[in-house]
């Protein structure tokens, strides 16, 4: 009797063992189904950055375990398009600063002239002052205004100095972002590339037969093969079964 009780023990114990197995390798692996605009169904371990996706279950989840995996895949799926969204973000920024800066030295070239002309103005009221007076008042008065003429030109003249420190401090930082900015596009388009890489279809699907084919097969492009999938895992987890005669 004994014996009995410890045996169904050790079927339980197994069977819990094997389910515990099972279940902790589903959340490995998350399976992501979708439609692109041409109406293609891919499968795939790697979502798509921007686009909804469906996450296949082998099976049903233990409703116990009280964690639902779908969850698990949006943050993934979040977490991977985020790097790509936070580059563009940093790019937009930095083409906003320098536009300001462009802007600004556009702004700085403008007021110089602007002062330049001034400067032209005064000097040529200061040439057209006299040179003889009639009396000392006369005199008194010539000089004060040719005085007040000295004081406003030297005034612009700063004024041009400040402008081109301005316009030299904009182009120091224009150097800067242009590198900044070169250099999160390289990163962009290795972020794509690599995006592309990843999401490189290998094998076609036929949806009336359910077979999978891999490169190469005469059934490649079949007229039903419009479903893709990015691995074999994926073809299976699908519910597709692999061709005899490419075997893939
Ligand atoms: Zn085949």
């Amino acid at each position: 009797m004994i014996k009995i009780r410890l045996k169904y023990f050790f079927i339980c114990f197994i069977i819990m063992l094997w389910s515990v197995l099972c279940f902790s390798s589903v959340g490995h692996s998350e399976i992501y189904k979708w439609t692109d605009e041409n109406g293609t169904v891919h499968y795939s371990n790697v979502p798509p950055a921007d686009q909804e996706v469906e996450t296949l279950q082998e099976r049903p989840i233990n409703k116990a375990d009280g964690s639902p995996p779908a969850s698990q895949s949006e943050t993934s799926s979040s977490n991977d398009s985020y790097s790509a969204y936070d580059i563009k973000n940093q790019i937009r920024s930095v083409e906003a600063k320098i536009k300001k800066c462009e802007t600004e030295i556009v702004d700085c070239e403008s007021d110089i002239e602007k002062y330049k002309q001034k400067i032209e103005e005064l000097k040529k009221k200061q040439w057209d002052l006299p040179s003889h007076y009639k009396s000392h008042e006369e005199g008194e008065y010539y000089y004060r205004l040719k005085k007040g003429y000295e004081e406003s030109i030297e005034r612009y003249e700063s004024y041009i100095k400040d402008r081109k420190q301005q316009i030299k401090e904009n182009k120091l930082a224009l150097m800067d972002l242009e590198d900044e900015l070169k250099k999160l596009q390289r990163q962009e388009t290795a972020i794509t590339a690599e995006k592309k890489s990843s999401q490189a279809i290998v094998y076609h699907g036929n949806i009336k037969t359910h077979v999978f084919h891999q490169p190469g097969c005469q059934h490649y492009h079949c007229k039903d093969c419009i479903v893709k999938f990015s691995s074999r895992e994926a073809a299976i987890r699908a519910g597709y079964r692999p061709c005899e005669i490419c075997n893939p």
